[in-house]
C-alpha cells in the first residue's frame, strides 16, 4: 500500500501545498492532508474529526 501523493496538492485547510511529508488527518470517509501540525489541529477542532484506533478491522 504505497500511495503517492502531489508535493503540490493543497493543504485542506489553507491551500498551501503540503510538500513530500503532509500531515495526515484519517476521517471515515477521507483522508485530509495538511501542510502543518497547525492546520491539521485546526481542521480536526473545526470538524469534530476523531481518528480512529490503529488496528480497527474494517476493511
Ligand atoms: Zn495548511
Amino acid at each position: 500500500m504505497s500511495e503517492a501523493w502531489d508535493p503540490r496538492a493543497p493543504c485542506d485547510l489553507c491551500s498551501l501545498p503540503v510538500g513530500i511529508k503532509p500531515f495526515t488527518l484519517t476521517a471515515p470517509e477521507k483522508t485530509f492532508r495538511f501542510c502543518c501540525e497547525g492546520c491539521k489541529g485546526i481542521y480536526q477542532m473545526l470538524h469534530q474529526i476523531n481518528e480512529p484506533p490503529a488496528g480497527t478491522a474494517d476493511n
